[in-house]
């Protein structure tokens, strides 16, 4: 098989299991103490209730992150692990003020060691990287412009912009201008929409915040003109579905909208989202989609393809 593309894993949220287990001893975190209780008690590898219970479990990634040398060594073990995995092109993304919200560290200081750690995996491996930067939804009104600020003077480092976190409460449509003015800069946008809310978000992601693919997208399945836009418009949807099931996006595998993506015409990719949660590589996000979806090697080919046609990498 050709090198496979990646499209959508957070940078912070990928960090090796034995990494963890080694961060966590060194500040003194007694919730992990082995690399086999990250393993067996830290990965989300049962349905939660929520996105939210998910989201309440990244506190330990901002815990462990906490110096500019640990940013960098993850960065890199990040690359080299999707290269293990078979990966050539990936995309990584993160949000500077989630990365800095416990140990202050500077965002300039935190890109340029997720930067570091990049190159060197790059440069060991082969594998061509980018990050995309995330505007987290439901801080403070000023928090939209100074991402977008962030993520504008340090352009040639980013690839993308996206919107992340509970969609509740925070639909797209209050995010309009300030991704209108990343749009105006030329970057790409990515939203995280239709995971935990309806096909309107999906909507407005497209219509209002300029997005040309979506996060997830799960919910699109119950608007068939949304589909059809989806189709029409070649708007790609990044699913995740281990990521899905877990956070109850979807209520079990088997119910997964991908195939009906598929069936209508609609470019679809395929990702793991935060492999160090879920305790999961690409390979295996593939077999069960063949084992629950029914996909075959044929479908994850062609998947693959699209992927390389819809990333954001130059
Ligand atoms: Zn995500």
């Amino acid at each position: 098989m050709d090198r496979l593309t990646e499209l959508h894993r957070h940078i912070d949220c990928s960090i090796r299991a034995s990494t963890l287990a080694e961060l966590a001893r060194q500040s003194g975190l007694k919730e992990i103490k082995s690399e086999k209780e990250v393993r067996e008690h830290f990965w989300l590898t049962r349905p939660m209730n929520s996105l939210n219970e998910v989201l309440e479990r990244l506190v330990i990634f901002q815990k462990v992150l906490s110096s500019v040398a640990i940013l960098e060594q993850v960065a890199c073990e990040v690359v080299e692990d999707a290269h293990q995995e078979g990966i050539g092109e990936l995309e990584l993304r993160y949000s500077p003020n989630f990365a800095s919200g416990l140990s202050k560290i500077p965002w300039e200081d935190v890109l340029n060691a997720f930067v570091r750690g990049l190159t060197r995996g790059s440069a060991k491996t082969g594998v061509k990287t980018g990050l995309i930067c995330i505007l987290g939804r439901g801080g403070p009104p000023s928090l939209a412009d100074e991402v977008i600020d962030f993520a504008v003077a340090h352009k040639k480092n980013f690839i993308a912009v996206d919107l992340a976190g509970p969609e509740e409460n925070f639909p797209c449509r209050l995010y309009k201008e300030a991704f209108r003015r990343a749009v105006d800069e030329g970057f790409p946008v990515t939203i995280h929409a239709g995971e935990a809310c309806g096909p309107e978000n999906i909507w407005e992601a497209i219509d209002l915040l300029g997005a040309t693919r979506i996060g997830h997208g799960v919910h699109a399945v119950e608007d068939k003109e949304l589909m059809k836009r989806l189709a029409q418009d070649r708007i790609l949807l990044e699913t995740c579905p281990t990521s899905n099931t877990i956070t109850q996006a979807v209520s079990k595998w088997e119910e997964h909208p991908l195939p009906q993506f598929l069936e209508a015409g609609i470019p679809v990719s395929i990702s793991t989202d935060d492999p160090g949660i879920f305790g999961i590589t690409l390979q295996e996000e593939f077999e069960r989609c063949k084992k629950y979806l029914g996909l075959t090697d044929s479908d994850i080919h062609q998947i693959n393809q699209t992927a390389h046609r819809h990333t954001f990498l130059k």
